[in-house]
């Protein structure tokens, strides 16, 4: 018998050193692997034979023979095709894969492969399978797990592939001791709601039942999937309840007092008109501030929707009173473009206050000098990047910090932070639009406001869709632009912010853009890789007016603005998510011209998704939208990113998004117990602290302010 805290280095199958690759992503014991969910499924109830397929429609699943293979290398540079002829007792059909060149080692005549593609007309009108999944089957399938039923598939970890994860994880499902995987929700509560009990809802999510309909399995919306939705959403209302009843006992928060003085003299500071729902947002965070409760608020506006102002404005209230107050922001690039734009906006509008920035490219003298202004109070307002939560960063009397852009941190940064001060007030902010019912599950201790209006005056910035074919005429358009005055940004895409090959290919582009196609204009160009002050002069260039065109990788996507540009070019734009395209196009339309944004399809971008994608965009500039469709196209996963996001450790985020009814009844039912009898709150306050890890990383979700 396995039990669930056995570690996975004694499972057949796995041994010590696989079980380090499982460790260094968090699988260590038998029921994190248990909870290493497949992120799709496969119907293998019956294989589809060549002779049947037709062009467009569900992918199938083949089982078929390599005939022949080879790598063929393109004229453009670093891209390769590789093409197999693949048969099964019907035909025999060609299979295309981009850039997988490693393939002519795995694709080996006569080589018994499972394909799992889509198949298409190429452009001879023949009918090819396009980039296949495969799967190689070795040895015998004598459980049956692997064909002749609806196969989960697995996320590779460590050395673990699909395959390898199928037989391990059915052989503990297998093994496991029921009474040792235990129940998290009462079986009260369970029985109510009529959820399956834990071994069941695992063994079904994996292995599915014979009849099970593959749409419900896709959308997880089986009895197994919303049962351990269930789980999720109650333990995390359970930390959420528990965190809220904390924060009601803990000690008061800052009281401070907006005077009519000061009123007066930042209404006389702003540099415009602020919009009807800038205006409300700041009377629920005049509230917070006036009240001993700690604010504790999430400040959602689209891109450009002005977060900045109001960000400004709560800073100097807690200035006024004689409090420290910090914005933090997650690239340097941000950090000094709000440092310098608040400079001005304070010289201008005559208001006192002495400002220091914070960032990681600081010298060793520099920081030394502005840590001691901060600890000795000499700095009032800080602005700076996760360089402000580092250790030995000591703030004399913190008593409020804005976080900009908060999507960007993760919840532990914030917490660091909030913990520099006695109990300072916390205002998060950001652009991502995150439907309400979501917010409130996710930040349930957070208040929420929203500014839902842009600054009047504003264009939307006009879209277009366009070839590689139309590219002259694009760049073209540009130099038009250019030639009236204004700026252009042309964005790159990186596979990776960090890649050599990656960068030297966005480096080359912006050497042919000066040297062929934008002869004459002046071209600047920044990425993530450069130093912190390089980036800045050259985007102190651009600000300026001395460069006219910036190519740029996406570190610009966020809150970057030059409002004299008023074009963007988006090279390979297939390649970038809906929710991203629409923060970097956020960045023109700034001013009151015109502008426009051009999205260039490259060479793969031809396919249905990145063609349906992408006429979101030239349909709509509504932020909310976008990401519903992002979300409905790739997933929650893809569109929340990976890293840093504590959104995405929650495996059922998906459920929670199309059933709020659902995180609705797990949320009262944590609520009823949190509030109800004493000895059944203490077991679950237990229960909560000795959960497995994976559990805990993503309840510190909870833990926010
Ligand atoms: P975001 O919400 O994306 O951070 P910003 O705060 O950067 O947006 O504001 C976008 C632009 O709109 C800035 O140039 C800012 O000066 C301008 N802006 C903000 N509020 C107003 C307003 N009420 N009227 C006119 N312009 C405004
Ligand atoms: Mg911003």
């Amino acid at each position: 018998m396995i039990q669930a805290r056995t570690e996975l280095r004694y499972l057949k199958g796995v041994g010590p050193r696989r079980a380090t690759g499982l460790a260094a992503q968090g699988l260590e014991t038998a029921e994190d692997l248990l909870y290493h969910l497949p992120f799709r499924y496969e119907d293998r109830r019956s294989f589809a034979a060549i002779d049947q397929l037709a062009p467009g429609g569900e992918p199938h699943t083949l089982s078929v023979r390599v005939e022949s293979s080879r790598l063929i290398r393109t004229r453009r540079r670093g891209f390769t095709l590789f093409e197999a002829v693949v048969a099964d007792s019907t035909g025999s059909i060609k299979a295309v894969w981009y850039n997988q060149p490693y393939l002519t080692r795995v694709m080996v005549a006569d080589r018994p492969v499972v394909l799992f593609a889509r198949a298409v007309l190429d452009r001879s009108r023949r009918l090819i399978l396009e980039n296949p999944e495969y799967e190689l089957p070795e040895g015998d399938d004598a459980e049956g797990i692997h064909t002749g039923r609806v196969v989960p598939v697995y996320r590779k970890v460590g050395e673990l592939n699909s395959r390898g994860l199928r037989g391990v994880i059915h052989r503990t499902l297998s093994a496991i001791d029921p009474g040792s995987l235990g129940d998290v929700v009462p079986p009260e509560v369970a029985g109510r709601h009529g959820l399956l009990g834990r071994l069941d809802a695992l063994w079904a999510a994996h292995f599915p039942p014979g009849d099970a309909s593959l749409d419900s399995l896709e959308s997880r919306s089986t009895p197994a999937h919303r049962s351990l939705a269930f789980e999720e959403i109650f333990l995390l209302q359970l930390a959420l309840a528990f965190r809220r009843q904390g924060v009601r006992e803990e000690k008061r928060g800052i009281t401070y007092e907006i005077t009519d003085a000061l009123r007066t003299r930042l209404g006389r500071m702003l540099p415009f008109k602020l919009t009807g729902a800038q205006k409300a947002v700041l009377k629920e965070i005049g509230g917070d501030l006036r009240s001993s409760h700690p604010m504790n608020r999430l400040l959602q506006g689209d891109v450009g929707s002005g977060k900045t102002i109001v960000a400004l404005l709560t800073l100097l209230v807690a200035v006024d009173n004689g409090y420290q107050a910090a914005l933090m922001v997650p690239t340097e690039i941000l950090a000094e473009q709000h440092a310098r734009n608040i400079r001005r906006i304070l010289e201008q509008g005559g208001i006192e206050c002495r400002m220091g920035l914070l960032t990681g490219s600081l010298r060793a003298a520099a920081r030394r000098e502005v840590l001691g202004q901060i600890r000795a109070g000499e700095v009032q307002l800080v602005v700076g990047t996760h360089a402000l939560f580092e250790e030995g960063v000591q703030f004399r009397r913190l008593g409020l910090a804005v976080v900009d852009e908060q999507h960007r941190f993760g919840v532990l940064q914030r917490a660091a932070l909030a913990e520099k001060g006695p109990r300072p007030d916390v205002l998060v902010m950001t652009a991502t639009p995150i439907p309400r019912s979501l917010a409130l599950t996710l930040y349930g201790d957070l208040d929420l406001s929203v500014i839902n209006e842009l600054p009047p005056g504003r264009t939307p910035v006009r879209t277009f869709v366009r070839t590689e074919l139309q590219r002259e005429q694009v760049y073209e358009g540009l130099k038009r632009e250019v030639a009236q005055g204004r700026q252009a940004y042309v964005v790159v895409p990186l596979v990776e912010e960090t890649a050599k090959s990656d960068l030297k290919a966005a480096t080359e582009f912006a050497e042919h853009l000066r040297s062929r196609m934008l002869p004459g204009l002046r071209v600047g160009m920044v990425h993530g890789r450069m130093k912190g002050a390089e980036k800045d002069a050259v985007m102190q260039e651009f600000v300026a007016g001395a460069i006219d065109v910036l190519v740029a990788t996406t570190v610009i996507e966020v809150g970057v603005d030059v409002s004299n540009a008023s074009v963007m070019i988006i090279e390979h734009a297939e390649r970038f998510g809906l929710s991203q395209l629409h923060q970097l196009r956020g960045r023109v339309g700034r001013g009151a011209a015109r502008s426009y944004c051009v999205l260039l399809v490259g060479e793969q971008g031809h396919g249905r998704d990145a063609r349906e994608r992408l006429a979101v965009m030239e349909q709509t500039s509504d932020g909310f939208r976008i990401a519903e469709k992002d979300l409905e196209l790739r997933g929650p996963g893809a569109v929340f990113g990976t890293q840093q996001h504590g959104l995405s450790d929650l495996q059922f985020l998906s459920v929670m998004l199309r059933d709020p009814e659902w995180v609705a009844q797990a949320r009262s039912e944590a609520q009823a117990l949190v509030g109800g009898d004493a000895v059944i709150r203490e077991t679950m306050r237990q229960l909560l602290g000795t959960l497995r890890a994976g559990w805990r990383r993503r309840l510190d979700l909870a833990r926010v302010g």
